[in-house]
């Protein structure tokens, strides 16, 4: 076969498709494996090039442009590849249009304001690509696992959050949520050679073990965040993520597609610019 036919064959048949209000996920192992339909390595490889080529055109276009903002969420447990991502994929972009925004534990200040305070200053402005590196999601996940507030508290927020990102969305910004889904063995791997890379153990932190320790509660976490809060105005993708370059590919064709479907223009020359400029020495 040749390499163009099993282009068209991957991008046909491995779109990813967001997840339905209320529909609730196994997200066991089979769910973070690599789809079985998935070609060989190098034309997958060469798929996702051709795909990062587009998304340096697209964005460049869509920054011009500047009617509308686009926020890409990436949430997924430790070394589920949030950092990997953004360098691989999100590094395709002009940097000047990327806005990359990590979220960690609350500070003193940010804790005497509500969750989303930190979160709001953080969204791109209209030409801009935002990132979140984990993101207000964090306050559904590790604050309800940890036990940091009640349940009266973190239960309320799934529709805070819809209502959040709804408003946001209606005044020009467009969402996608991605979860960066590994398995318990994959992640194993992955800590252990951050353990034995000495360019890796400074992305070990004590607190790794203790949510690999609370994995199930994770997972239910998850589930119910994904139910309670893909929308139609933003969806969230699971992504298989136990095989990086699968996970690069479909997230670099869920970015093209997305500026695809906003099709962005250089704006026109001012016409007063045009005349003062013409013939100009
Ligand atoms: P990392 O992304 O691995 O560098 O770690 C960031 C850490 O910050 C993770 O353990 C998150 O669970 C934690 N974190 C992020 N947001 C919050 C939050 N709102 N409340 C408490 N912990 C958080
Ligand atoms: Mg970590």
């Amino acid at each position: 076969m040749t390499s163009s036919k099993k282009q068209a064959r991957i991008s046909l048949r491995d779109a990813l498709v967001p997840v339905r209000a209320g529909q609730r996920l196994t997200l066991g192992a089979r769910a973070a494996a690599p789809p079985s339909s998935i070609p060989d390595k190098k034309a997958l490889e060469e798929r996702t090039a051709a795909l990062l080529k587009r998304l340096e055109t697209l964005q460049a276009a869509f920054h011009a442009d500047g009617s509308r903002a686009l926020l890409l969420v990436l949430q997924g447990r430790d070394a589920a590849g949030k950092d990997s991502t953004i360098r691989t994929v999100v590094g395709a972009c002009n940097p000047m249009g990327v806005r990359i925004a990590s979220f960690g534990p609350p500070s003193t200040l940010e804790l005497r304001h509500d969750y989303l305070w930190r979160v709001h200053q953080a969204m791109p402005p209209r030409g801009v690509i935002g990132v979140f590196n984990r993101s207000h999601y964090e306050d559904v996940l590790v604050v309800r696992v940890r036990k940091l507030a009640p349940e009266s508290v973190w239960k309320p927020r799934y529709r805070q959050i819809v209502e959040f990102e709804r408003m946001l969305v209606e005044n020009g910004t467009v969402i996608v949520k991605c979860f960066l889904h590994i398995s318990h063995d994959e992640q194993r791997l992955r800590l252990q050679e951050r353990l034995d890379d000495p360019a890796k153990n400074w992305k070990f932190r004590l607190g790794d073990l203790e949510d690999r320790a609370h994995w199930t509660q994770y997972t239910n976490a998850y589930r119910d965040m994904l139910s309670r809060t893909s929308t139609a105005h933003a969806p969230w993708y699971v992504v298989p993520a136990d095989e990086k370059r699968v996970r690069n590919y479909y997230i670099a064709q869920l970015l093209v597609k997305t500026l695809e479907s906003l099709n962005p223009k250089y704006p026109r020359m001012d016409p007063a610019v045009s005349r003062a400029a013409h013939g100009f020495t």
